[in-house]
């Protein structure tokens, strides 16, 4: 069933507590979201969908229209997983920047999600606190979560910075957390994509707990978030979770998957749309069972469907829904 943002925060908290990691997974198309919706519930996990504001100009069409899909969005994963009694989903708004105030607000005030990032990262630290509390301070009028993260190549992108300065400060996060009071925080820590853009840099888990135990230490305790870990290897998501994190952004994986099972299915089945080049294309007919989008669209669901189900179990969240 669709969560509220409340039992979301429920999620989470126990997600803390018995360290596992709800896995957050980017959607865009209705199969993708019946793929990880499914794939949630059929190993009894709390699930979190996440679209970007890009995905939701797509979902609109060519008006490009981002609160017509963020609409579509929300009331195909609310409706799809009205199925499942016993499998919580979330919505949240991954990467929104500070243009798009009013699209979370919008998002926030229709009731359309249960949480919402906003990467106010490459503003300075005051900047970035103030307006990531004003965006907190809304989304809690609706108990709605709120993620943020602190950004560390500041300026131009081909400024030369030191490595150091790619990581999370400790003591940064830590203001950070207690001004603004963000339900969920992303620590850059090495992983290659978003909230640290550097490339090819040492993947930092032990700076998780050094985050997370001077947040515990200060009183404010919170949930950490690791972007970009598409790429992770199954022991460094567990050191990661164990460590602190508690919410586990995925989105190229899946985009693999889709992509290469309908490869596959194309492979195998090409002359059902080409003529074999040993026939008269005169007396070719295409094979209409074998090109229907339904066959081989739900290759690619299949596919992904089996993966959310392989990082709930890697995570931990496999059979720990605040519903059972
Ligand atoms: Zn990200």
């Amino acid at each position: 069933m669709f969560l509220s943002g409340l039992q979301m925060k429920e999620v989470f908290l126990k997600a803390k507590k018995m360290r596992f990691g709800i896995i957050a997974s980017n959607v865009v198309f209705d199969t993708q979201i019946r793929a990880l919706i499914q794939g949630y519930a059929a190993v009894n996990s709390d699930g979190l969908l996440q679209m970007s504001t890009g995905a939701c100009k797509y979902a609109a069409g060519s008006s490009q229209d981002i609160q017509i899909g963020a609409r579509m969005i929300s009331a195909m994963a609310k409706t799809f997983a009205s199925q499942f009694p016993k499998c919580g989903i979330g919505l949240h708004i991954d990467h929104a920047t500070p243009n798009y105030f009013d699209f979370i607000k919008f998002c926030i005030e229709n009731d359309l999600v249960t949480s919402v990032m906003i990467d106010a990262s490459k503003e300075n630290l005051e900047d970035n606190i103030r307006i990531t509390k004003e965006v907190v301070d809304l989304a809690h009028k609706y108990n709605i979560l709120v993620e943020g993260e602190i950004g560390h190549i500041k300026g131009a992108e081909d400024e030369i910075v030191s490595e150091d300065e790619l990581y999370t400060k400790p003591e940064e996060a830590l203001e950070f957390v207690k001004r603004t009071n963000v339900d969920l925080f992303a620590a850059s820590v090495g992983t290659n994509h978003g909230v640290c853009k550097g490339e090819n840099i040492v993947l930092r888990l032990d700076l998780i707990k050094e985050i997370d135990d001077l947040l515990i230490k200060n009183g404010v305790e919170r949930g950490l978030v690791l972007h970009g870990a598409s790429g992770l290897t199954d022991q460094q998501q567990k050191t990661a979770i164990a460590n602190g994190v508690v919410k586990i952004n995925k989105d190229t994986h899946y985009q693999m998957d889709m992509a290469s099972a309908i490869q596959e299915y194309w492979e195998k089945e090409k002359y059902a749309i080409v003529c074999p080049p040993d026939m008269d294309p005169n007396l070719y007919v295409p094979n209409k069972s074998k090109f229907d989008p339904r066959k081989w669209l739900i290759k690619g669901e299949e596919k992904m469907q089996n993966t959310v189900m392989d990082f709930c179990n890697i995570s931990g969240s496999a059979q720990n829904s605040i519903l059972l």
